[in-house]
């Protein structure tokens, strides 16, 4: 059984035919295929490269993985169909080749500082034990480990590095010896010029980043995943905060205001940027369009840009092939032209995952 698809096949301008073979895209014709699509503009899997699938709507850990499926299965039908998840409390190896899901790649749990982090969710370790809990994480991850670089210390009411910088760096090199990308939480300025330096893989917000530490990541091709819906709510956090940490809560509202600068000065200075919702928690899953149109919006990002922080560019950052001879058989079809108009990604008219279009 092959399938066959017929469109503008982004980010080429032209009509090509692509052909499914089972899990693999085909360039060659295949006799006896059935054709899904004739036309329209054929993009390879969106990518939402920061949610959560572990944590559940509200906050909390997931009671079991049919809750991980349920959520994923919330991104897959708006076309979704790789996603990062970077932490989750919940294990669940079994959903790596989940043939009805999306993509995964995933770290273990979040690796915390102690009694500074949301409740139940990370491993909570002191710095003396920083490595080891990396090490174990990177092991029960498939190739991330999530690191939360930063976050309010209550004895100063404010924003601090989560343990001192040489811990962090060497639970970098830790991961890294043991085979795993890192992804490090940083809202503020301190962690995130350190972690730079570091070698992280990716920076997740960034909101303290400096023009230093931007160019400091152009040079060293660290990503950053600005998860702008997420920033977006920071009112919320420092609204809740304000009466016992108004300090913090005033650094929060500041790093806020100041984002949508920052996100557009990493653009500038040639930073890889990905989609990531932060979904999970507070946020729902299937926005990883939204957060496309806010990355255009906001950052100044020009659409095939945007399209390609959470596409094809973000399918090759986590190891999933697009479109290509041999690549993954995941794409979506969408009647309107995305680059004219972002919000054509929320209709889309034919989903294929795993080279088999979605029933819907
Ligand atoms: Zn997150």
């Amino acid at each position: 059984m092959a399938w066959h698809v017929r469109g503008v096949v982004l980010p080429d301008d032209d009509v090509r035919d692509l052909w499914l073979v089972g899990d693999r895209v085909s360039l060659e014709p295949v006799a006896g295929a059935t054709t899904l699509a004739d036309r329209g503009f054929v993009l390879p899997g969106l990518v939402d490269a920061h949610c959560h699938v572990g944590i559940r709507p509200g906050g909390g850990p997931i009671a079991s993985v049919t809750e991980a499926r349920d959520l994923a299965i919330i991104d897959r039908d708006r076309g979704v169909l790789a996603i990062r998840d970077a932490g989750s409390p919940y294990p669940y190896p079994e959903l790596d080749d989940a043939p009805d899901l999306p993509r995964l790649a995933r770290a273990g749990r979040h690796v915390a500082p102690v009694r500074r982090y949301l409740r139940d969710i990370g491993v909570e370790v002191e710095a003396s034990d920083l490595s080891a809990a990396v090490k174990e994480q990177a092991a029960a991850g498939n190739g991330w480990v999530k690191l939360v670089g930063d976050w309010i210390d209550r004895g100063t009411g404010d924003l601090a590095p989560a343990w001192d910088v040489a811990a962090m760096a060497e639970a970098v090199a830790v991961a890294h010896a043991a085979g795993a990308r890192v992804a490090a939480h940083l809202f503020g300025e301190e962690s995130v010029a350190a972690l730079i330096r570091a070698g992280v893989d990716s920076v997740e917000h960034g909101t303290g980043m400096s023009e230093e530490d931007i160019a400091e990541m152009a040079v060293r091709g660290t990503a950053l995943v600005p998860t702008m819906l997420n920033v977006a709510r920071f009112e919320e956090i420092a609204a809740a905060a304000e009466p016992k940490f108004p300090g913090y809560a005033e650094h929060m509202r500041r790093l806020r205001d100041s984002f949508p600068a920052v996100v557009a000065s990493a653009y500038d200075a040639g930073v890889p940027i990905y989609v990531g919702t932060d979904a999970g928690g507070g946020i729902g899953h299937g926005e990883a369009a939204a957060e496309m149109l806010m990355l255009r919006e906001s950052a100044g990002l020009s659409a095939i840009d945007a399209l390609r922080a959470g596409s094809w560019g973000a399918r090759d950052w986590l190891g999933f092939p697009g479109l290509v001879e041999g690549g993954l058989a995941d794409l979506v079809v969408y009647d309107e032209d995305p680059r004219l108009d972002l919000r054509a990604l929320l209709a889309p008219r034919l989903i294929v995952l795993r080279g088999e279009p979605l029933r819907r």
